[in-house]
């Protein structure tokens, strides 16, 4: 059957980090531009978040999944009820009412659920500190007030209080959403359980969503976690950790022992943070290496010397902001003596605009106040290196913690963003 020809959205605008375009997103990492799609839930469900607005019409988008041999590609998408008249509208998108008519039809799947969350309740009355549980009746169909009811909350004399989850296939985005921050709110860890993954094949968007919010692990209730559970009397699980497009094979990890970060959604370990600051550190470190052989005469390899000297200025201004000041760019005793010699000379007028922004988004943004300040604004040339120039690409794909907006906010959102590129 042929289908239609759809348009897409081509750009979004997205507060505080300016326009995407389909490309743009498509080009993301999958946990980058996944982070976005839940932020940008998290928003329309009236929560801190991040507000996406199409740039043909104004309306507020989102960010859907769309399989493409096999892989999930992310697309802007306007909600429903948007302007039909937009050149990128492309129709109505069905609602999650529809949808989870469609999904809840058949009662089985509750039966199901029933069970698991019985059977969660009885191990974690096993645990010495159980004080009280209790267990939600389950009606998704009719459940209106999201989050007021978890599938099994728990007390725990010493612990506190915590909430489980089932993610059963295809829950909603926006459910998700709800639910974690109604707990991140309430200060109340919550646990999602995920009922039928199967890591040896592409595992569905709505668990991938769930895997995301827990940082790239995966929490199963198997048949070896219930029998680790009764033996150890807490509650044990098995973790699947992402390994690329993949997971690593599960590990029996008590729940006691998770991390509980600001967004109340514990881990086992990180799967998202420090692999992407790995996979940073990496692209500079060769850079490091030149820079500090660098004699500061003639051009380094693959640059011409102008660039060679932002970038030298650059790395020193990072070092600095590190608490690690070091001068990669000429024989002066400190940056802003270098700094300020090379603006003098006209060296940089063309940069202004770029190391403006650097400097802005470091623990240096003092500097802004101060001789380096006015030396930016004065020897500005109206040429300037623009976001799309080759400098400024090359800098912010080695420096994305201070220039890659994206990655900032991606950051930030997980408490990770590097003290030096935290301006005071
Ligand atoms: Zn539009």
């Amino acid at each position: 059957m042929a289908r239609k020809p759809q348009r897409i959205v081509e750009a979004a605008l997205i507060e505080g980090i300016g326009p995407v375009t389909a490309q743009d997103l498509v080009a993301m990492p999958e946990d980058t531009w996944g982070l976005l799609r839940d932020r940008i839930t998290d928003r329309r469900q009236g929560n801190d978040g991040l507000l996406a607005k199409c740039l043909a019409c104004d309306s507020h988008v989102y960010i859907k999944t769309a399989r493409r041999r096999g892989v999930s590609l992310p697309l802007f998408a306007h909600y429903s009820g948007s302007d039909p008249r937009c050149p990128w509208h492309h129709g109505r998108n069905a609602t999650p009412d529809d949808v989870r008519a469609a999904q809840y039809g058949g009662r089985q799947e509750s039966d199901f659920h029933r069970l698991m969350c019985e059977q969660v309740a009885a191990l974690v009355a096993l645990d010495p500190r159980y004080v009280r549980h209790t267990m939600a009746e389950y009606l998704p169909p009719t459940e209106t007030a999201h989050g007021r009811f978890p599938d099994v909350y728990v007390e725990w004399e010493g612990f506190g209080t915590f909430a489980v989850e089932f993610q059963m296939s295809g829950t909603f985005q926006t459910e998700i959403s709800a639910r974690c921050k109604h707990y991140e709110r309430e200060g109340v860890p919550l646990l999602w359980i995920l009922f039928g993954i199967d890591t040896k094949v592409q595992v569905q968007q709505s668990f991938l969503d769930v895997i995301r919010r827990h940082r790239g692990n995966a929490f199963v209730l198997d048949p070896p976690a219930v029998s680790a559970s009764k033996k150890q009397h807490t509650l044990v699980l098995s973790c699947y950790l992402r390994n690329g497009d993949g997971f690593d094979p599960p590990q029996l990890v008590r729940f006691d022992e998770l991390i509980i970060p600001r967004s109340k959604l514990p881990y086992h370990e990180d799967r998202i943070v420090a692999p992407l600051l790995a996979d940073i550190e990496q692209r500079r470190r060769p850079w490091f290496n030149s820079l500090a052989k660098w004699d500061h005469e003639g051009p380094l390899p693959g640059l011409d010397r102008p660039q060679s000297l932002l970038m030298a200025a650059a790395f020193s201004i990072v070092a600095a902001a590190n608490g690690k000041e070091r001068n990669y760019a000429s024989a002066h005793p400190n940056i802003r003596a270098m700094l300020n010699t090379y603006l003098h000379a006209g060296t940089f007028g063309g940069y202004t605009d770029l190391l403006t922004r650097l400097i802005a988004n470091t623990t240096m943004a003092g500097l802004l106040n101060a001789r380096v300040g006015e030396h930016l604004r004065r020897y500005r040339s109206d040429v300037q290196a623009d976001e799309r120039s080759q400098e400024w690409l090359m800098l912010r794909h080695l420096l994305p913690e201070a220039l890659d907006p994206v990655v900032r906010e991606e950051l930030r959102y997980l408490d990770a963003l590097p003290a030096w590129a935290s301006p005071k």
